[in-house]
């Protein structure tokens, strides 16, 4: 099932030229109405005019955080305020806030994009969803709700918070597709198992997770905690919110949108292209917003492309799950980590639960990791010995495979924080 196959299954050269095209008028757009864009493409000698190939992109300067910081609210965008229907804002929990806004048609536009997001993920206009996003002025609740009123599914629009309110409305709703960051559908799991409600009694059958990274391991843990199929979706409000990419069905990397989407991922470091298949940085342009376009937005997320073609018919391509943030890798005593990896190892231990924090500190000028994790109640009460056992394997399982030597702390089931909206692993108390 697909929402638009003509886009969808598109062929390579048809998509190439549309990609073109519409970077062409996008750039034309932002020369004439964004002076931030117009000054730069002066500064470096860029017509805007002269755009023949899609590989000329490399030309292009990119557009960072700061850049739509330094633009605070309103100087990114392309067209007056009369024209904009709505605007959303970045929560701004590392500085200043960043705004974005759309035009009628950019509305348009997204609710298609999370409609085939929804689509590919396998739902129809049958469904109940339920969306546990938070609403307001980040983008993840109110993009989810007009994909899913546009596929003509019943939405819940619930927002987040409340578990046990979620839970009971699950049930008496008959909602049958969870909508929130994974973090918050592993603590609804968990508060179930509390209650002692069986998830078979449930009608829910699929999960669409995002907004945060996660690991391989922590979709099979959801998958079986609540009796679902759980896919990933991608988007970031800096380019237009969730429907960016999404998983199809053979859950294995998340289509992206590139006929409204030119991606690229280049090195981190040295901001040039990786070779296919390797990770680095994802780079987005907007190919079709008409409020906010964005020229070469790092987005600081870190994947890969995968280039073999997808069982599910579509043609376009596909890019891995978020790895982590650039500005979540943790460089703990030289070495490059992200949570992720971590998650993975600890996920793959029998005994340990799903929940861990990671608190990095500096002691004597030397940096300090330690993983606290929840064990399962036997173990907790368990012999001091068998506990040093565990402690032991989690250790060495970090060592060999991530080349760190960290702390280990066992807490008891339910001691750390849970959330409601994006989880906090990492506790970093150095000082740079
Ligand atoms: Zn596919």
């Amino acid at each position: 099932m697909y929402w638009e196959e003509s886009k969808e299954c598109i062929s390579r050269e048809d998509l190439e030229q549309l990609q073109l095209e519409r970077l062409q008028s996008t750039l034309y757009r932002v020369a004439t109405h964004v002076p931030f864009y117009r000054s730069k493409f002066k500064e470096m000698q860029i017509d805007p005019d002269g755009f023949r190939s899609l590989e000329e992109l490399r030309n292009l300067p990119f557009t960072t955080k700061d850049d739509l910081r330094d633009n605070y609210p309103y100087g990114l965008f392309a067209v007056p305020l009369r024209e904009i229907v709505r605007v959303h804002s970045s929560s701004g929990t590392t500085g200043m806030a960043t705004v974005v806004g759309y035009t009628k048609n950019d509305i348009k536009n997204w609710a298609d994009l999370v409609a085939r997001v929804l689509t590919a993920a396998g739902l129809t206009k049958d469904d109940v969803i339920q969306i546990a996003f938070g609403y307001g002025l980040f983008t993840g609740g109110f993009g989810l709700h007009y994909g899913a009123e546009r596929m003509g599914a019943s939405v819940i629009p619930i927002s987040s918070g409340n578990t046990k309110r979620q839970i009971q409305i699950m049930q008496d709703f008959k909602t049958t597709a969870l909508v929130c960051t994974p973090s918050y559908a592993l603590m609804m799991a968990d508060t179930m198992l509390d209650l002692g409600i069986d998830i078979s009694s449930l009608s829910l059958k699929f999960g669409l997770f995002g907004a945060e990274p996660w690991s391989e391991e922590m979709r099979a843990e959801i998958q079986e905690k609540l009796g679902i199929r759980a896919t990933d979706n991608y988007g970031l409000s800096e380019v237009m919110g969730p429907g960016v990419a999404g998983e199809c069905e053979e859950c294995n990397g998340l289509h992206i949108n590139e006929d409204h989407f030119l991606v690229e991922v280049v090195d981190p470091d040295t901001f040039e292209p990786v070779p296919p298949g390797e990770i680095g940085e994802l780079v987005i342009t907007t190919l079709t917003k008409e409020a906010f376009p964005v020229i070469r937005y790092r987005t600081r997320d870190l994947t890969r492309i995968l280039p073999e073609p997808c069982p599910c018919g579509r043609t376009l391509q596909r890019m891995s799950r978020v790895l982590g943030r650039t500005d979540d890798m943790l460089i703990i005593k030289g070495v490059n980590v992200f949570p992720t990896q971590i998650e993975s190892i600890l996920f793959d231990i029998e005994g340990t639960e799903p929940h861990y924090r990671i608190i990095v500190e500096r002691e004597d000028h030397q940096d300090k990791a330690t993983v606290m994790v929840e064990v399962v109640e036997s173990i907790f009460f368990d012999e001091m010995r068998k506990q040093r056992e565990l402690i032991d394997h989690i250790k060495r399982r970090l060592a060999s495979e991530l080349g760190i030597s960290v702390d280990v702390k066992l807490v008891e089931e339910k001691t750390l924080e849970r959330f409601e909206g994006k989880g906090k692993r990492v506790i970093d108390k150095r000082e740079f």
